[in-house]
This record gives structure tokens, sequence and C-alpha cells, in this order.
């Protein structure tokens, strides 16, 4: 299903839309107050982007010299070149250990690779352990955000959810109630646990460290319980030194959320006294992308969100319009790169106005790589007859003035006289939603020349 046609379930909802709209919102104004008090907010944000830059032309060196760090800090490193592959070693590991339930800390490279029905399928309990992804989890939905998993969620539905599945009593929307209820579940999940799994924000080449953001510590109560733990980083999670750490710790926070540091900033060397220490590193498709110059700074990404509470068409259609792991503008360039034909319609969801790029720590060019996707999405792809053809009558008009000013005036004046039916029909898509505004007595141009002359 395409995009629009997904975001009319959402919009079906006014009130839900405009809930959606503001507490995204929110968050880039808490963004925006925490980088006004960074006076070298632009100095940082372009360094982290040289980095990346730096990091990914020599990525195989770097990949090489971290590979060596960990082992030698007695870490158990693993290569994955896809999803199949990361998931047949995740299990070969816990079939190993006898492992029959995990806590499992926010990853998205875990949701990319469809883990937890793999795990799932082979009789192995998983349990998110994020409160938000714990809360997509109960009712059976992906993440609709990737920082905030369940924001589409009103807390009357976690209310419901939890007395439905953790037997809780009505808690009437108390979040207090609601996240001591969490607490109390997760917490006998973590002494229960068999192995912890986790993401992996930042790999540091130059000490084989990794390095792993929450704000619940929920990934550090996990694996300082667990006998096992297995970490999955994405290849391009890496940063040459331990001095970049602090660049981009300081920019993802204030990014996400608007928080000076993210709560639990913790750093994992090496395993704990007989404990075992597993680190997956995996492609699934970044170095096709790597290949792709367009389309390269893409992986940059640092995983903040911001570029999802800034987009007007993110926080009016939702998180599951989009219908990929990664939604919104960061999605909708990533997405297309795995498979054009399924997220056609993705990188059109979109304004183009920019803002997903100024808002983004590590600077990529997201609204550009919008625009390339389109270009290349439209040669690859049959577009819509309509379309093509409406496409190719307005180019022309645009390249003749005189042409174009006189179908200007025939529409001002047609649209004032023509019936409501001729105007709002199902051709007219644009105007589903929406009143075209009153036509102008005159154009632009007819007014300047006007005024031009009077004011000799
Ligand atoms: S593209 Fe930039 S703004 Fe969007 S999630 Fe990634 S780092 Fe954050």
């Amino acid at each position: 299903m395409s995009h629009p046609h997904k975001a009319q379930e959402f919009i079906a909802n006014e009130n839900r839309v405009n809930w959606h709209d503001k507490s995204l919102w929110h968050v880039r104004e808490k963004r925006d107050k925490a980088v006004n008090l960074f006076p070298e907010w632009e100095q940082l944000r372009e360094k982290a982007s040289q980095i990346k830059s730096h990091t990914l032309s020599r990525l195989d060196e770097y990949l090489e010299e971290f590979e060596k760090n960990a082992i030698a800090n007695g870490v158990k490193v693993h290569w994955a070149s896809d999803a199949i592959e990361h998931n047949d070693i995740v299990l070969s590991i816990f079939r190993e250990h006898g492992v029959q339930r995990i806590v499992k800390s926010k990853s998205m490279l875990t949701e990319e690779c469809h883990l937890n029905p793999f795990l799932e399928k082979h009789g192995i309990e998983v349990i998110d352990s994020d409160l938000g992804e714990r809360i997509v989890q109960l009712a059976k939905e992906p993440p609709s955000h990737i920082v905030m998993p369940a924001i589409h969620k009103k807390r009357m539905e976690i209310d419901e959810l939890f007395q439905k599945h953790l037997h809780t009593p009505p808690s009437h929307g108390d979040e207090n109630i609601l996240t001591a209820a969490a607490r109390e579940h997760l917490r006998q999940k973590f002494m229960k646990a068999d192995a912890a799994l986790t993401g992996v924000n930042f790999g540091i080449a130059e000490t084989g460290d990794f390095v792993v953001c929450t704000n619940e510590g929920n990934a550090d109560m996990g694996v300082h319980l667990a006998p096992v733990q297995i970490s999955s980083m994405g290849i391009e999670k890496l940063i040459p030194r331990y001095e970049d750490l602090g660049v981009f710790t300081r920019l993802l926070a204030r990014s996400a959320t608007g928080q000076h540091i993210t709560t639990y900033t913790s750093q994992f060397r090496k395993p704990r006294a007989g404990t075992e220490m597993h680190l997956i590193l995996v492609d699934n498709g970044r170095t096709v992308q790597l290949g792709r110059e367009k389309y390269r700074r893409s992986l940059h990404c640092i995983r903040c969100g911001a570029c999802m509470n800034t987009c007007p068409v993110y926080r009016r259609s939702g998180g599951h319009s989009y219908q990929s792991v990664i939604p919104g503008p960061i999605g909708s360039i990533l997405s297309p790169g795995r498979d054009m034909k399924k997220y056609s319609s993705l990188p059109f969801a979109s304004s183009l106005c920019g803002s997903c790029s100024d808002v983004c720590p590590v600077k990529i060019n997201i609204h550009e790589q919008l625009y390339f996707w389109r270009q290349d999405i439209t040669q690859a792809t049959n577009e819509e007859p309509a379309k093509k053809i409406s496409m190719k009558m307005t180019g022309w008009l645009f390249t003749k003035p005189k042409w174009f000013r006189k179908a200007g005036k025939f529409g001002r004046k047609a649209l004032a006289k023509l019936p409501r039916w001729m105007v709002y029909n199902s051709m007219n898509v644009w105007g589903k939603h929406r009143e075209l505004p009153e036509p102008p007595k005159e154009s632009f141009q007819e007014w300047y020349q006007k005024n031009r002359k009077n004011n000799g």
C-alpha cells in the first residue's frame, strides 16, 4: 500500500492527528531550546559530518581496527552480511547456552532484521525492555518512531493494554501508575532472562569499545544481570577515536529529546568475569548504499529522530503510514535503496521544505536526496499516465510565458464561475481535503505592472 493510502487511515481521526502533530512539535521545540543554548552548535554539526564522511571513506580499515581491538578486549566478534546471517548467529549463540528467555533493549537494527518473530518461531521468549517498545510489542504493532516507538498511543490505550496483558487495575491514564506497573512487570523479566541483547549507538575503532544510549537504563539492567550479552551493530555506527565520542553524544541527546545528555550513556569494553560478550557487525545493504555516491551521506545518520519531529508530513500522517522500519524523512531516503518498488511513494511524502536537513545533527542533505530519489524512481518505474501527461503539459506551459499568462487569466475567471462539481470531483485529489482560495482578480504580474507605473 502506498504512503498516501496508508496515511488515510491515520488522518481519519482528526483529534489524533492534531494531538500527534502537537506532541512531536513539542519535542522539536525542546530541541530548539537546547540547541539555542549551545553557541558552537553549527561547528559541532560540521565536525560530526566530517568525522562521518572520513570514517565512511576508510570504513574497511576502521572496521578491521575495531575488530582487532574488540577481540583483544575479550569480545567475541561476528560478521553478518545480511539479516538472515545476523539472525542465525544470534540463534546459534542462544542454542549454545540453552537460552529460553531474553530481554532486548531498543535496537532499530534488530527490527530491520525482523529478529523478534524469528526467535519466537524458534521458541525463545523475547521481551522488549524499553517501555515504548514493550507497549508496541504488547499491541502487536511495529514502532512508529525511532526514539519514541509508542508516540502514536494515548495513555488510555496504554492503560487498556496493561489491563489486558499485565492484568493491572484501571489507572485512568495516570502515568505514574502505568510506569510503576511497567517497572514491576519488566523487573521480573530482567531477573529471569538468560541473555540480553542491545543495539549499538557508536563503535570506537581506536579502543574496540561500543556505546549504548538509553534513557531508562534498560540496556544496562539487562546486560548486568544476564550471563550472555549480544550487541548488534550496523557497520556505519563506527567512529575512529575515543575523543570523537563527545561530539556525537552532545549532538544526539539535544537533537533527540532536547536533553543535554542521554541519561544512560553506557560504554562497554570487555565481558565481566564468568560472562560472554558478543558483538555482531551487520552490513545488510549498507555497503550497497555506500557505493551510491548521491545517497552515501544517509549513512551518517545517528538515529536521533529530529527529522521526524520536524517533518510536517510525518507529524500529520503518523509513522506507520511509511510501512518501513525507519519512517519519516530519513526512512524515505533509506528504504527505496532496499526496495525501490515497494517504497516508491516515500520520497514523494515530503513538501521538500528542507526542515529535516536543517535540524539533522550530522548534516545529511535529506531533502536533496528525496528529490534525487524522485527522479530515479520516476525514470525506473512506470509513472501513472495521467500524471505523466499533466506534468508534460505543465512543463510546456512553464516555458511559454505568453500562454502561461493566458492560462492564468482563463483559470481565474473560470474558477469563479464553474459549478462546484466541476472543480471538486474525483480528478481533483488535492481538493479532497481542502478548499481552493478565492481566485484573485489579477495576477501578481498585472498588479506589479500597474503599481510600478503608478509609482513612476
Ligand atoms: S537523518 Fe539526521 S535528523 Fe534524521 S534521524 Fe538521522 S541523524 Fe537524526
